[in-house]
């Protein structure tokens, strides 16, 4: 089956967190692929934005995000918000204190990183990634393949980052409430991002999904780039029984097979958009 681009890509990370494009390079590549709408959504930062809308310069519309850690009955969950206000002081607070356990974790990443034989690895992280940038264990993962120490990513993530292994560092995110109002404070719209990839059930999937819309969120990423078609439906028929908005993106980091912006982003025609809202409206879409 060919492949399906949309113009329209409302998740990707640049080197204000894991990704490896800088946001100028992450905009040309979106440009060059003929995208009309982005959303830059580094980990708990907005690091990029303005870069990002600079490099802009009127090919693209870039929509100021970002991708917020939370923990939901134990599990961690993420929540993208889109069309931020990024001066917002209330979204600029939160962000500060996820700054403040994101660095706490990746220190204590890193000295596990010395026990296993990486020298320096949290401050060789830093190095690879823009001044001031959120590292998390995607920045790690990327560390140990450019060492030699792993094939690919998954192989680190496997191999040393993941629960269970040498290098994993148990924290304790906030709840779901906090990022939410966050966002809600910032003129955004929070989506629950790629609810596929957490380990739950279908019936936890839902509590999730309930409990998150109780506390003001208001949509869920149903299509992603890597991503089963049934997947897909599914999460299709939640937003219609939940009556949440519809989002789609990549989660673009880097170049790798089946990884690209656009690449496989579907939504059903009956699904209501995450950019029918007010908020989208200065974004052209
Ligand atoms: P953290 O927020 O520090 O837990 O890191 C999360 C990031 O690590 C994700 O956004 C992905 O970029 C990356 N990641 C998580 N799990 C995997 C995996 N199994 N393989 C490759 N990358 C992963
Ligand atoms: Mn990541
Ligand atoms: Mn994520
Ligand atoms: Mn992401």
């Amino acid at each position: 089956m060919a492949a399906f681009f949309s113009k329209i890509d409302l998740h990707s990370h640049s080197n204000a967190s894991d990704g490896s494009f800088t946001p100028t390079q992450l905009v040309q590549r979106a440009v060059d692929r003929g995208l009309t709408h982005l959303a830059l959504t580094d980990h708990d930062s907005v690091g990029g934005v303005k870069e990002a809308l600079e490099a802009a310069d009127g090919r693209i519309n870039i929509i100021p995000g970002a991708e917020l850690s939370a923990t939901w009955n134990n599990q961690l969950v993420h929540i993208v918000g889109l069309f931020l206000d990024i001066e917002n002081a209330d979204l600029k607070k939160f962000l500060e204190k996820q700054k403040e356990i994101r660095i706490q974790r990746a220190v204590a990443i890193g000295e596990k990183m010395e026990r296993q034989g990486f020298k320096n690895a949290y401050e060789e992280c830093k190095k690879r990634a823009a001044p001031g940038a959120s590292i998390t264990r995607g920045n790690y993962a990327k560390y140990i393949v450019e060492m030699g120490r792993a094939q690919s990513t998954d192989d680190a993530f496997n191999t040393y980052l993941k629960k269970g292994k040498s290098c994993y560092v148990n924290t304790v995110w906030g709840g779901i409430e906090e990022p939410v109002k966050a966002i809600k404070s910032a003129g955004g719209v929070a989506v629950l991002a790629h609810p596929r990839r957490y380990t739950l059930t279908n019936t936890k999937l839902r509590a999730l999904i309930e409990d998150f819309k109780m506390v003001g969120g208001e949509g869920i990423e149903v299509a992603s780039s890597q991503m089963k078609p049934d997947d897909r439906v599914y999460l299709g028929e939640l937003c219609r029984k939940y009556d949440m908005l519809a989002s789609l993106g990549s989660d673009f980091h880097n170049v790798g097979p089946f990884r690209e912006l656009g690449l496989n982003l579907i939504l059903e025609e009956d699904l209501k958009k995450v950019w029918s809202v007010p908020a989208a409206l200065k974004y052209n879409f």
